[in-house]
Parts: C-alpha cells; sequence; structure tokens
C-alpha cells in the first residue's frame, strides 16, 4: 500500500525518472551547529536521477576490486589497464527510489538516500572548485560499497580517503558502525578526495601515479604524496568551510589535521624524506598539514576564495615544473607565485617561519622577492 500510495502521488516517480534541477531531502553537514542533519537541496547536474548520472559523476554500487601496487606501478600501465586488470565483478547500475511531496524529492529508504547523498556531496565540492577556477576537473567514477581490497586483503585507501588514483575512481564504502560518518556524506572528505584528483590530473598528467611513484628518489616520492594530503587538506577546508572536518569522519587522531592551530615543520619531517618505505613508511600527513595550514591561516585572515584560486592555479605550473623535479622548495615558491598580489608577503613570511626547520631559506622562494619578517610561532 505505500507504494502505491507514493505512485499516487508522484506517478513519474514509480515508473519514471527525473532529471535537475529539482530539490530533494539529503543529508548535509551544517558548520555552525556542527552537525549532519537531512537538509533540502538542489540538485544541479544530475540528468538520471533513478541511476544517478550526472555530470558530476555516475555512481554505481557493489563489485569486487582487487588492486596491485605492484600493477600500478608497472611501466606501460594506464589508469584503463588497471581499471581492466583491478575489476573482477563490475559494480551495478544503482536503482533510487523516491517521492514526490511540494515539488521534493524524498528519497524512499535508506539506500536510497544513501546514494543520493553521495552524488550530492560530489555536485556540490565540485561546483565550489568550479568557483574557484578550476572548470576543467572531469567527472570520474563513482563506485559506492564496492569491495575493494589490495594483495594484502585490505583497502589501499586510508581512513577518510575517497579516491583510489590508479585506477581514477572515487570509492565511497559502505556505512558501518564504527564510522563517525561516511566519508561521502562529507563535503570536507569530498573535497579532500577531489584534491587528491586534481593534484594527479593537474600536476602529474593523469598518470595512475606521480612520477616520482616509479622512481628511486625517496624524497622526491614523499614530498609528492604530502603536497597531494596538503592540497587536499587545504581544498577540505576550503570547499566545507570547516577546519575540523576530519573530527567528522576520521577515527584516529582527527585534531592532528585540523587547520585551526598552527603546525611547524621538524627536523624529523626533514630526516624522514630520504628514508626507503621499506625501512619505515612514511607518512604524508603531518608534512601535508603543515602546507595546508600555511595556506589556511593566510586564507582565514584574509579572502579564503583568492587564496584557493591561487592553490589552484598553482597546480598547472606544478604540473609543468615536475619533469625537472619538485622540491618542497619548488612547490612552495610556486603557491606564492600563484596568491594574490596583497597576500602574498604574508603568505611567504608564514612558509618561511613554518618550514624553518626543514632549512627554507629566503633565497629558496625567489618569488617571495624580500627578507622574511622574523615570525616566532615555530622557533
Ligand atoms: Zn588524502
Amino acid at each position: 500500500m505505500k507504494l502505491l500510495a507514493g505512485c499516487a502521488l508522484a506517478l513519474y516517480a514509480c515508473g519514471g525518472d527525473l532529471a535537475s534541477p529539482f530539490s530533494a531531502v539529503a543529508i548535509t553537514f551544517d558548520v555552525n551547529k556542527q552537525a549532519f542533519k537531512l537538509a533540502q537541496v538542489r540538485l544541479n547536474s544530475l540528468s538520471s536521477l533513478r541511476h544517478l548520472r550526472g555530470s558530476a559523476g555516475d555512481v554505481t554500487a557493489g563489485g569486487k576490486v582487487r588492486v596491485s601496487s605492484v600493477a600500478a606501478r608497472a611501466s606501460g600501465a594506464t589508469v584503463e589497464s588497471l581499471r581492466s586488470a583491478f575489476i573482477k565483478t563490475q559494480p551495478s547500475q544503482v536503482e533510487i527510489a523516491w517521492n514526490v511531496l511540494n515539488d521534493i524529492v524524498y528519497p524512499e529508504d535508506f539506500a536510497s538516500l544513501e546514494l543520493l547523498s553521495t552524488y550530492y556531496n560530489m555536485e556540490k565540492a565540485r561546483a565550489e572548485l568550479a568557483n574557484l577556477g578550476l572548470t576543467t576537473l572531469p567527472a570520474r567514477p563513482i563506485v559506492a560499497h564496492a569491495e575493494l581490497t589490495n594483495e594484502n586483503g585490505i583497502s589501499p585507501l586510508p581512513d577518510g580517503e575517497l579516491y583510489y588514483a590508479p585506477m581514477a575512481t572515487f570509492f565511497a564504502p559502505a556505512t558501518t558502525a564504527q564510522q563517525a560518518v561516511p566519508p561521502a556524506f562529507n563535503l570536507g572528505a569530498v573535497a579532500h578526495a577531489l584534491g587528491h584528483q586534481a593534484v594527479e590530473e593537474l600536476v602529474w598528467g593523469g598518470t595512475p601515479l606521480p612520477s616520482p611513484e616509479t622512481g628511486t628518489d625517496n624524497e622526491a616520492r614523499h614530498i609528492a604524496r604530502a603536497l597531494s594530503e596538503g592540497v587536499g587538506d587545504y581544498l577540505g577546508v576550503a570547499v566545507s568551510n570547516d577546519p575540523h572536518w576530519f573530527d567528522h569522519s576520521l577515527q584516529v587522531e582527527p585534531a592532528e589535521r585540523a587547520l585551526d592551530q598552527i603546525h611547524c615543520s621538524s627536523q624529523d619531517m626533514l630526516d624522514a624524506l630520504p628514508v626507503d618505505d621499506a625501512t619505515a613508511p612514511f607518512d604524508p600527513y603531518p608534512l601535508g598539514s603543515v602546507i595546508a595550514s600555511a595556506l589556511w591561516e593566510e586564507a582565514s585572515a584574509t579572502t579564503a576564495q583568492n587564496t584557493s584560486r591561487g592553490v589552484l592555479a598553482a597546480l598547472g605550473d606544478l604540473g609543468t615544473k615536475a619533469a625537472s623535479g619538485l622540491t618542497l622548495a619548488v612547490i612552495l615558491d610556486t603557491l606564492a607565485a600563484h596568491s594574490p598580489d596583497d597576500q602574498r608577503a604574508d603568505l611567504c613570511d608564514i612558509f618561511f617561519n613554518r618550514f624553518e626547520q626543514m632549512g627554507i631559506k629566503a633565497a629558496d622562494l625567489p618569488s617571495c622577492g624580500k627578507a622574511p619578517l622574523q615570525r616566532t610561532e615555530c622557533q
């Protein structure tokens, strides 16, 4: 009877389909209240609500994926070749069930609400990046609930990560009792994932892995990872306007990545760069946090949108410079070069202070063009 009542209210929702724009109820995060809630949102990019296809990416569900880090590193590997090698069982087309009341789409069950919310957060994060100047980022597949494992039987994605670069695919894990909030509902986590995609596509040319990953230079490899986490963490906070988005989805030490506190580089971070991962696996998040928090400090003190535009504009330039190697100094100098003119001196002073322990000096950042002020936060 429930189904019949739904059909009577909105016939097309039962057999037919719906395309954007329309209003719907989805799971969103209220930054002021620091709470997730059901809210009425606008979906602007779906060509099919029933199957969640749209210009922000097509959502599918299920399937089995077994990745191999060796295969991802093999010469000649492409995103396409890795997708066909790694996908053991294809994901299925999704079927959204909904009712329409007063021109608002109400998902009819939790699965439909979950998948629609996943699409909505992707659409919103992509729209925000487009507002900030990144209009060329291609939509990539969004696969929910896949059984995703590596050669050790565990997910290749760390806690809270959604983007698996070698397959250029977003994987939204099934909701579990252990998770505070599924990262696919967390706008900051989705924007962080888009940051990874942007770095992969704009800096590393859309290859399965950054070029240092297939080389022998440990330092270059680790800098590339820290750059990606730093850009991701910055964009996660900038897009969600929530310096604590980590708290909602990460189980382990989210406060260490919060950006409303100062992060200083250290001699330990410098010493860790050349060490082989077989000796001590490199943790890219702390150095990424130093990069992200330096940018966020400048952004939140001035006009965040302008800082964000500069960060996104710097990625293409870093792509040009990648052929000759991306050192920490090159990365910071490029970010400074693309900073708005009226923010550059202040951003440079922050960089000089935060990265002093890693040996960054005035001569390393020629775009800063002056002797730095002697800030003391990280001394
Ligand atoms: Zn990440």
